[in-house]
């Protein structure tokens, strides 16, 4: 950085003042006005910035570079700020760089290995090959003119009179740029010329003096006002300085290297933007690179780092480049580009860039609106699209069950292609109402739902096959989000209403109300408890495949069309994994009711045609009615009989006592995967040694429980529990990795790509290396368990093959 000023624009200013450095506190004054000159010194545009300016949430500053140079560097080598403070090395001429292992050698020899490399000058390791800065053709002077002495020159004064004033003197292939900064007390000046008129000719000295009389005689032709504030130019500051300009670099990173600011995208002067564009690098990679990125990830980072960065440095790049075009070439407006340039936030576009990158490396994830905020957890998946665990799930259903109308319920179904199986006008229906709790999904909360089942339907598909089901016309729910997520992602017409219930010893009742008006009373009484096996015939119980439903989500801006309109059906196997069904209590009902009150238009404005239509239904007959208890599980088999596992992790007081951590639960973490089988990263690291000091490791650690890594980490450890449902079979894979396997309970069968298979028992070890194998437990009945030590192995050659890693076909191991 030379001691020339400085422009921070309001995109760059944004990026300083979010790290709490504020230009207008190093004595940086506003940038207030505009005025250009043509070379006889008469106004051509004269602009008022203030007023316009306020359009940017951050001031448009000119400041003194020095003085955000030191702040800057004061800053990053400060003990008291966050992170760990940076060393700097100054005069260390870099003479090799190797990306791949984040390594530079410094002219005297000295190695320094780092998790990545930072290219801020370092032109040698351009990823481009042989594009370096070339002559644009222009070169500049530079220099400070005290205000004071401007305004004490009657012929000057009138440039240094207004605050924050930026001055332009436009000649054909040159151009005088002034303004203000050092609390508008100092005037800068960059005088942009033809590089040939200002170069050092042979003999000639490049003393001072002599570059102020070429300054003056480059710009000889410009009016005397000017030429005799020229003449004021500091003798000390004035420095002429060659541009330079570069071809694009078709990329700025290699492996483990990033290119940021000049030494990526080296800017002409003309727009003020270069250091702002530098300063943008650096938010993107901050974005990119938080504290826990793991050491073999940091590659894939530095790509996301170029991506959104690319595009808009080379193209304000360009627009410097045009800003700088000599008069006839084009016509010059000095704030054409600055909405593109101004209106631009890095670290949120960053931000939002990051966080999509994240969303892309989990393609299962669920969208659904608002799809602002990314996709939605729900009761099918985790923020990780992982499957919810149903296990501590209880439920409650009270059924009614009765004979009905046939040809009055046949107006509830939707198309032609639902019908009753049965020809009769008698058929089977239920309300049915559920209360769930201890819900994964709900933070361990849970909520009510009640529904008319319409039993005995069937459905014919397009292709002819025939489903039989219950149809379900209207399910009542009494909290939003399982309302929502129930009708976008299965289809059911849920909607909102309060249900109100007390149970006594051997009664239950039910009423449903919305907003203070109840329309429906539900009855159960003199309540039995019989054997839990007895509870076929309520919903989930029928003898058929599953709900019927019919999902219609009508088209905005064109009434009575539809953007989607087709028949769902959720067969009983699927819907039990998110509503449980392992039942523990039975009882029955020796008397049961159900009365709706249609209400009129006033009382249930927006379910006052449905309750109407629910009360016209007869019930000619009582078939069944109680009450089910029962808790999560409901596919038993997706449930470990095994016990939960504990660990214990150590740490260090500070007086170098070990002791036993507690900011990390002690039960592994277990995860079930889309096949059923259920891993626990119960320990893993990404360096080897490890790095224990100041407790990196167990950072790294909790990182990991939140992004879970591939099967291996490639520069670390895993310790990781399988534990493996009765019969299951895993898909052949391979790590290249050295695997340390112990069999803790059950059996399980080792299976090799040869054919060749071996049996282990409880206690027994496998060790492979690079193994591509399948595991299958070998009970139908019991579950297996397995504990594995994964670590990271160099490529492996066999018979000067390399061997690949493949374990795309083992679902969700991330
Ligand atoms: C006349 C002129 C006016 C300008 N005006 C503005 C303006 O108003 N606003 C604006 O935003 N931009 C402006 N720019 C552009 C701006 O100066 C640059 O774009 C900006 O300085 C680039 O910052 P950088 O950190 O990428 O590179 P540099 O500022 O070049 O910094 C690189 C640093 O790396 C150091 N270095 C090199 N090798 C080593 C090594 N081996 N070890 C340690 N350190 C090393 C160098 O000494 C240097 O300090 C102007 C440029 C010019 C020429």
């Amino acid at each position: 950085m030379s001691s020339a000023p400085l422009c921070i624009a309001p995109n760059s200013n944004g990026i300083l003042r979010r790290v709490g450095i504020y230009a207008e506190k190093l004595g940086a004054n506003l940038m207030e006005r505009l005025t250009e000159y043509d070379v006889s010194g008469n106004v051509k545009m004269q602009k008022e910035l203030i007023e316009p300016n306020k359009v940017w949430q951050h001031p448009w500053h000119l400041c003194y570079r020095v003085h955000l140079h030191q702040e800057m560097k004061r800053r990053a080598t400060s003990a008291n700020d966050e992170g760990i403070p940076a060393v700097l090395k100054t005069r260390s001429k870099v003479s090799s760089v190797d990306p791949s292992i984040a390594t530079v050698v410094l002219e005297g020899g000295e190695r320094i290995q780092g998790d990545l490399v930072i290219g801020a000058d370092a032109r040698t390791a351009v990823p481009g090959g042989n594009i370096k800065p070339k002559p644009s053709g222009k070169s500049a002077f530079r220099f400070l003119v005290s205000r004071q002495a401007a305004l004490d020159d009657p012929k000057t004064a009138k440039f240094a009179q207004n605050n924050g004033e930026f001055l332009l003197w436009f000649g054909s292939d040159r151009r005088v740029v002034m303004h203000p900064c050092s609390n508008n007390k100092q005037l800068n000046f960059v005088c942009i010329h033809p590089r040939e008129e200002s170069e050092v000719k042979n003999g000639e000295g490049w003393n001072q003096q002599s570059n102020k009389a070429k300054l003056l005689d480059v710009y000889r032709s410009f009016n005397p006002a000017l030429l005799a504030l020229l003449d004021k130019a500091d003798a000390e500051t004035l420095r002429v300085w060659e541009l330079f300009d570069m071809d694009v670099l078709p990329t700025w990173v290699n492996d483990k290297l990033a290119l940021l600011g000049d030494a990526a995208h080296p800017f002409l002067p003309h727009q003020g933007q270069g250091a702002g564009v530098a300063m943008e690098d650096a938010a993107a990679l901050a974005v990119v690179l938080p504290r826990d990125t793991r050491l073999e990830d940091i590659p894939e980072r530095l790509k996301l780092y170029e991506s959104p960065r690319y595009e808009r440095a080379n193209r304000i790049q360009e627009y410097s480049r045009i800003a700088g075009r000599d008069i006839g070439e084009r016509s010059i407006d000095m704030m054409e580009y600055s909405t593109y340039n101004f209106g631009h936030d890095e670290w949120d576009h960053s931000t939002e860039k990051f966080r999509q990158w994240g969303w892309s490396q989990k393609p299962n994830l669920f969208w659904r609106m608002p799809i602002s905020f990314g996709p939605m957890p729900g009761p099918r998946q985790d923020f990780f699209g992982m499957p919810r665990d149903p296990t501590y799930s209880t439920f409650v259903t009270a059924s009614f069950k009765f004979k009905t109308s046939r040809t009055l319920l046949q107006n509830l179904l939707p198309t032609a292609a639902f019908k009753f199986t049965s020809p009769g006008t008698v058929a089977y229906a239920s309300f049915s109402q559920t209360t769930l709790n201890g819900m994964h999904w709900l933070g361990g909360g849970g909520y009510r739902h009640f529904g008319l089942y319409i039993h005995g339907v069937q459905y014919t598909r397009k292709d002819g096959s025939v489903v039989h089901g219950t149809y379900l016309p209207i399910l009542f729910e009494n909290l939003t989000d399982p309302i929502v997520s129930g009708r976008e992602e299965l289809g059911m017409p849920k909607l909102y209403c309060a249900i109100e219930i007390h149970q006594r010893t051997h009664s239950y009742h039910i009423q449903a109300s919305w907003q203070g008006v109840s329309f429906c009373d539900l009855a159960l009484e003199g309540l039995r408890e019989v054997g839990p096996g007895s509870e076929a015939g309520t919903i989930g119980g029928e003898a058929d495949d599953g709900i019927l439903a019919y999902k219609y989500i009508p088209r905005v801006g064109e009434r009575g069309k539809a953007d989607v309109e087709h028949a769902t059906f959720v067969p009983h196997a699927e819907e039990s994994k998110v509503v449980p069904s392992k039942v523990n209590k039975v009882r029955k009902a020796s008397s049961a009711s159900i009365k709706f009150e249609s209400r009129d238009w006033e009382a249930l404005p927006t379910l006052h045609h449905v309750v109407s239509r629910l009360a016209e239904i007869p019930v000619y007959e009582v078939v069944g009615a109680k009450v089910v208890e029962g808790n999560g599980g409901i596919d038993m088999s997706q449930n470990s009989d095994l016990p939960p596992i504990k660990r214990f992790i150590t740490s260090h007081t500070p007086g170098g006592k070990t002791t036993f951590i507690d900011t990390i639960s002690e039960e592994a973490p277990f995860k079930t995967l889309p096949d059923g089988a259920k891993f626990a990263l119960s320990y893993a690291t990404n360096r080897f040694p490890v790095s224990l000091t100041n407790d990196a490791d167990l950072t790294t650690y909790s990182h990991y429980t939140q992004n879970l890594p591939g099967i291996t980490i490639s520069t670390g450890t895993v310790l990781r529990v399988v534990d493996m449902k009765p019969g299951a079979l895993s898909p052949m894979h391979r790590t290249v990795s050295l695997d340390y396997g112990v069999v803790l309970e059950g059996e399980v069968e080792l299976v090799l790509d040869s054919g060749e298979t071996r049996l282990l028992k409880r206690g027994d070890i496998a060790v492979q290396r690079g193994t591509n194998h399948a595991w299958r437990n070998t009970s139908s009945t019991s579950w297996a368990r397995m504990l594995y030590v994964h670590q990271p192995a160099e490529p492996l050659i066999v018979g000067g093959v390399k061997l690949e890693e493949d374990t795309s076909t083992i679902p969700g191991v991330r």
